[in-house]
């Protein structure tokens, strides 16, 4: 006996109807009825019950045939058909609407995930500004991820294994239902409980508590290449934190910074130095020994130099960084005027300018003209 109205005249289908029509019919009506469209409404529950039977039975071949032939009874009890009703009929709607979705909202259909690449780590080191010019081989202390020694990453006790998943059921995925402008959209995330996995650990190891890896410190050689400056990044590949389920480590990268010097500055693979003379040297000229990155070096100042001036060393810088050459390294001369002479240096000096009149100072000869040539009009 059976008061149930005919599938095919609940999908609104003929008998004839191909597999492509028919999912077309049932979605429309599954939509129309769903009970997130339609909350407490229960004729429109009823209706959702209804066209989810219709479909599950008429979409599987078998169940098809049988109904056809036997009517209701032919997919009830005895057959060991479709009676599963609502619950059963749940799961097709999703995987036939999970799409829709996906297609209209860009919803999220996470699949389980597979490996991943660990983090990447940025680490900073600061170093002299010699060991950045000639590059020299340093060691770094580095707190990372690495392999739990005890269960060698599985994050499960020894011989313990894992279980299927409580939140997902093993899925790996866990559906949610939004309210949205457009209707209640349904989505799937990637289940926290297991990371998508689908399978959790049944006892978790007691040294990483499950996780497969512990935090370490651990120590590792860097290469600081010559001509390096500051602010640049050294890559470390595949140094960085453990990747997930077998992924690669990520990568590491060192951010250099170079300590002041206390003589020198730098610009690009250039050396900038400052040497005081005293007025004396300026105006004879002088042998000096001047500091480069190499060591001393002399240079000679001639005569009458100005403060301010500005001499070159060639090749004397950084090495350009992956090449051959070197920058220069410049010397800038300021001249110190003696602050406090005795009274026997300040004859001598008031001697000199006696002797020198203006003849020696053209600078301020010229000047004088002009300054001059200026208060005649007054
Ligand atoms: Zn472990
Ligand atoms: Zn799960």
């Amino acid at each position: 006996m059976s008061t149930k109205r005919d599938y095919y005249e609940v999908l609104g289908v003929d008998r004839n109807v191909d597999d492509n029509a028919l999912k077309k019919a049932y979605r429309k009506l599954a939509m129309k009825y769903h009970p997130d469209r339609n909350p407490d409404n229960k004729e429109a529950e009823e209706k959702f019950k209804e066209v989810n039977e219709a479909y599950e039975v008429l979409s599987d071949a078998e169940k098809r045939r049988r109904y056809d032939q036997f009517g209701h009874d032919g997919v009830n009890g005895q057959f060991g058909g479709g009676s599963q009703g609502f619950g059963g009929g749940f799961g097709g709607f999703e995987d036939i609407f999970g799409d829709i979705f996906g297609d209209v909202f860009g919803g999220q259909r996470t699949r389980r995930r597979g490996p991943e690449r660990g983090q990447d780590i940025k680490q900073r080191v600061t170093i002299s500004f010699e060991d950045a010019a000639f590059g020299k081989k340093i060691e770094i202390k580095l707190n990372r991820t690495e392999e739990c020694s005890e269960c060698h990453g599985s994050g499960a006790k020894a011989g313990t294994g894992k279980k299927t998943c409580p939140t997902c059921n093993g899925t790996g995925e866990v559906r949610t239902v939004q309210r949205t402008p457009f209707g209640n959209i349904q989505s799937s995330r990637t289940c926290s409980t297991c990371n998508g996995e689908g399978k959790i650990i049944e006892t978790p190891c007691p040294k990483c508590h499950g996780k497969g890896h512990t935090r370490k410190v651990k120590t590792i050689e860097v290469d600081i290449p010559a001509g390096i400056d500051d602010g640049q990044m050294i890559k470390l590949s595949g140094q960085g934190e453990i990747g997930k389920k077998g992924g690669p480590r990520g990568d590491l990268y060192i951010v250099v910074s170079i300590k002041e010097h206390p003589l020198f500055t730098r610009d690009g693979f250039d050396v900038y130095f400052e040497m005081p003379i005293t007025f004396v040297q300026a105006t004879l000229g002088d042998e000096i020994e001047v500091p480069t990155i190499d060591g001393k070096v002399k240079y000679t100042i001639p005569e009458g130099t100005q403060s301010g001036t500005t001499f070159r060393l060639r090749d004397k810088g950084i090495p350009r960084l992956r090449g051959n050459s070197r920058g220069d390294q410049y010397i800038k001369i300021t001249v110190e005027i003696p602050k406090k002479l005795n009274e026997k240096q300040k004859d001598i000096l008031r001697e000199f300018a006696k002797e020198c009149g203006e003849e020696v100072h053209e600078k301020k000869k010229s000047f004088g003209q002009k300054l001059e040539n200026f208060f005649k009009k007054f």
